[in-house]
């Protein structure tokens, strides 16, 4: 079952570059924080990774904790890689993070050089790669000093175990503080990671700013709001969806809330006027700001994603729609 990847792989997807560095992205990246643990089929897993390649995604973000368990999404990755893209390395872009909890006692959390370092060698050995294109801090650690978070990203990229420093969910002025610290070590930071879909708007109110002033590029999560954009729950919570996962990130509850669901329809119909399905819309709608390089997509199914990738056939939008859309879309 050898892999040929297609031909046309490049055509038609327009790349966008990341800040003002050399690095480009695909517009829809794929993630892999859920639907790639233990417990999925593998064989479901090597074709949705096999089809984003065919389709221009070049992009694959993990973490070191993305599982369930811990560890297994890199795991499922490395094993992909290994069959399927051993010569092809090259032309992917593989991100990874560090600063949640990975594992036990006081050296699997936080933002210590003692965590990053020793948790992005680990990382290495589950992908069974020799670096990582990027490799971020997963989130703010109040407790350690910035300075040392940021020598470990540094000294992440002098080593050539990372090509790029990142960030993801710092505030707007915790990225500008990294940003000199590593301007003045000598390693540009790159990008950003933080969350943003239609209901969910807060990196407009100081995140997108800096990013433009900084020469950053953001790759912003959960555009979807974990699925919620999409019209999957528009009658209900379908077996085996991300809300019908009890204690998982989604809730029923979010699902079946009267003002997501009257705002769910208002956007649908503007979706529709645009020759798109909601989740394109709201995808779109995300990378109208250059700052935004890619959205992070996750997909269960081959079918989604490959849904997903053809938002790049209407990115545009009127100011009109834009004011339409303002009413709906609200955190
Ligand atoms: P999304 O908002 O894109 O949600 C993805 C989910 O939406 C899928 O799992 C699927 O749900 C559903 N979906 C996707 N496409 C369709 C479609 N066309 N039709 C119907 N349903 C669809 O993003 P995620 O929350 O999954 O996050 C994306 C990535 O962002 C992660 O994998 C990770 O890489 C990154 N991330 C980073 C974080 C950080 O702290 N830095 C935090 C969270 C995410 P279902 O599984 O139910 O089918």
């Amino acid at each position: 079952d050898t892999y040929l990847p297609s031909l046309s792989r490049y055509e038609g997807t327009p790349y966008r570059r990341v800040g003002r560095s050399g690095l480009l992205l695909p517009p829809i990246s794929l993630g892999l924080w859920q639907n790639f643990g233990e417990d999925c089929d593998p064989q479901s897993l090597r074709a949705i990774v096999r089809r984003a390649f065919d389709l221009g995604i070049t992009h694959f973000d993990l973490a070191n904790n993305y599982g369930p368990p811990p560890g297994s999404a890199e795991a499922h990755v490395g094993r992909i890689l290994e069959q399927d893209f051993r010569h092809l390395r090259d032309q992917l872009v593989i991100s990874t993070k560090a600063g949640h909890r990975m594992g036990p006692g006081p050296y699997g959390d936080g933002g210590s050089r003692k965590y990053l370092l020793t948790s992005l060698d680990q990382s290495l050995h589950r992908l069974g790669l020799g670096h990582v294109d990027i490799f971020y801090h997963h989130r703010e650690d109040p407790d350690t000093p910035l300075e040392e978070t940021m020598g470990a990203l540094d000294q992440a990229v002098r080593s050539g175990k990372a090509l790029y420093a990142g960030i993801s969910n710092y505030s707007p002025e915790r990225t500008v503080q990294a940003a000199e610290i590593l301007a003045d070590l000598g390693t540009p930071l790159l990008i950003h990671q933080p969350s943003y879909s239609m209901f969910n708007r807060h990196v407009e109110h100081g995140l997108l700013g800096v990013a433009d002033d900084l020469g950053l590029g953001l790759a912003v999560f959960s555009p979807l709001q974990q699925g919620l954009l999409t019209n999957k729950y528009a009658s209900g919570v379908p077996t085996g969806s991300r809300a019908s996962n009890t204690g998982g990130s989604l809730t029923a509850r979010q699902v079946h809330d009267a003002t997501y669901q009257e705002r769910m329809r208002g956007l649908s119909d503007i979706a529709h006027e645009r020759g798109q399905s909601l989740a394109q819309l709201a995808l779109a709608w995300t990378l109208r700001h250059p700052a935004v390089a890619t959205a992070l997509v996750g997909a269960s199914t081959v079918r989604q994603l490959e849904q997903n990738v053809l938002t790049v056939e209407n990115l545009g939008f009127t100011a009109e729609e834009l004011v339409r859309i303002d009413e709906f879309a609200i955190d």
